[in-house]
C-alpha cells in the first residue's frame, strides 16, 4: 500500500488511575524522538482520554518531554478504560490524522485496545517489540522473540499506520527536559455513534508490591533454579537485604515455588534494567536474559563457568553459590 500517512508518530498516552501518565508512554516517546530523527524530523504526537478539564494537569508533562500534538478526547465516561470507545475513537483519529507509525505500551490496556485498532484499520501489529528503528526504506523495523524466544523476529508492516505494542521498561525515559510549543488539541466524541457492549461493573485493585519494587529497584538479587529449595531463596533473600536489594527469580524457580509468580522476569515476566543485576544459580537462557540484559551491570553467580550467563555477564563468580552468600553475610 503506498504510504499516505505522514503525520508523524502517533503515542497512546494511557493515563493510570492516579492520574499520572502511565510511564511506558514516556519510555516509547523518548524512542519514537529517536526514530523521528531517523525518518527527516517528522513529529511525535499523542492521543490521551481524560474526564472534563483533567487535561490541564497534564499539559506541562507533554510540553516538558517535547511532544509536538497532543489530541485529547473528553468526557466523564472515559473516567475508566473503554475498550469500544476508545478503540473506535482512535480509528477515527488515525484516519484523520495519517500517521505513519502507532506506539501503543503494552500494559495490559494496550494489549487490549492495540489489536482492536489493527484489527479495524487492517494493518498489522507486532506485538510485545523489545526493539524498534527505522530501515533503508525508511520503514519500521520492529524486533520480538519468536519461536519461544529461541529466535529475535525483525517484523515489516506492509500496511500504515505500522503499529507496534512494546512491554513496560524496554526503553528508557529520557530525564531531560525536552520541551516544545506543545499543541492541544480537542476532539469531538460522538459517544452515541458508538455501541457499547462493554461494562465495567466493579474495579478491584490487586497490590503486588513486588512489582513495582522490581520496576524502581536500582539493585536486583535473582534466584534460579540452582537455589535448589526454600532454603536456597531464604538465603537469598538475607543476601538481598543485606545490599538493599529487591527478589527476582527465574521462571523455573517461580514454577518450583520458590517465588512469586510476580517476581518473574523475562519473557514472560518482567523486564528491568537497574543498576546492578545479580545473577544466582541461573543459567542464562534466553527467554530469561531478554527481561534482564539491560541492566547497567550484571553479576553472576554460577558453579558452572560454562554457563551461558556468563556471557552477558560484566563480573562473572565461578562457585557455590550458598557458599559465596554465607561467606558474605558473615562479613
Ligand atoms: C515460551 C517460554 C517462555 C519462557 N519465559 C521465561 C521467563 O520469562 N523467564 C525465565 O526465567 N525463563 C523463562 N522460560 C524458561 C527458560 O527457557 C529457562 O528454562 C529458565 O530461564 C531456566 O531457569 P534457571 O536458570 O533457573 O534454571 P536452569 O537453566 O536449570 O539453571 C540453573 C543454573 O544453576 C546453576 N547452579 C546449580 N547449582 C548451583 C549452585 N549451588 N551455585 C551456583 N549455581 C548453581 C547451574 O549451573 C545452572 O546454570 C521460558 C521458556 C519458554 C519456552
Amino acid at each position: 500500500m503506498p504510504n499516505e500517512n505522514n503525520s508523524g508518530i502517533l503515542i497512546y498516552a494511557q493515563l493510570t488511575r492516579e492520574c499520572y501518565v502511565h510511564t511506558v508512554f514516556f519510555e516509547l516517546l523518548n524512542k519514537a524522538k529517536e526514530l523521528a530523527q531517523k525518518l527527516g524530523g517528522v513529529d511525535v504526537n499523542a492521543v490521551v482520554f481524560t474526564v472534563p478539564g483533567q487535561i490541564e494537569c497534564f499539559k506541562e508533562a507533554f510540553r516538558n518531554m517535547g511532544v509536538n500534538k497532543v489530541y485529547y478526547y473528553e468526557n466523564e465516561i472515559f473516567k475508566d478504560y473503554s475498550t469500544e470507545y476508545y478503540s473506535k475513537l482512535i480509528v477515527e483519529l488515525v484516519k484523520n490524522t495519517k500517521p505513519e507509525i502507532m506506539l501503543i505500551g503494552a500494559t495490559n490496556q494496550g494489549r487490549d485496545l492495540a489489536p482492536r485498532v489493527s484489527g479495524a484499520l487492517h494493518t498489522g501489529l507486532t506485538a510485545d517489540c523489545t526493539g524498534l528503528d527505522i530501515n533503508e526504506k525508511g520503514l519500521l523495523a520492529a524486533t520480538r522473540p519468536t519461536f519461544g524466544g529461541q529466535l529475535m523476529a525483525t517484523i515489516l508492516c506492509k500496511n500504515y499506520p505500522q503499529m507496534a505494542t512494546i512491554r513496560p521498561n524496554v526503553f528508557k525515559v529520557n530525564p531531560e527536559n525536552n520541551y516544545a510549543e506543545t499543541e492541544f488539541i480537542s476532539c469531538s466524541a460522538n459517544l452515541a455513534e458508538i455501541k457499547n457492549r462493554v461494562k465495567l461493573k466493579e474495579f478491584k485493585k490487586i497490590i503486588e508490591n513486588e512489582i513495582n519494587e522490581l520496576d524502581s529497584a536500582e539493585i536486583i538479587v535473582a534466584g534460579g533454579k540452582g537455589l535448589k529449595n526454600e532454603k536456597g531463596f531464604e538465603l537469598l533473600k538475607r543476601f538481598a537485604d543485606k545490599i538493599g536489594g529487591v527478589i527476582g527469580a527465574t521462571r523455573v524457580a517461580v514454577e518450583m515455588g520458590l517465588a512469586p509468580v510476580s517476581a518473574q522476569i523475562g519473557q514472560t515476566g518482567k523486564t528491568v534494567h537497574p543498576k546492578i543485576y545479580i545473577a544466582c544459580g541461573i543459567s542464562g537462557a534466553v527467554q530469561h536474559t531478554i527481561g534482564m540484559e539491560g541492566s547497567e551491570h550484571i553479576i553472576a553467580i554460577n558453579n558452572d563457568e560454562n554457563a551461558p550467563i556468563f556471557d552477558i555477564a560484566d563480573t562473572g563468580i565461578v562457585g557455590d553459590f550458598f557458599e559465596i552468600a554465607e561467606e558474605f553475610l558473615k562479613g
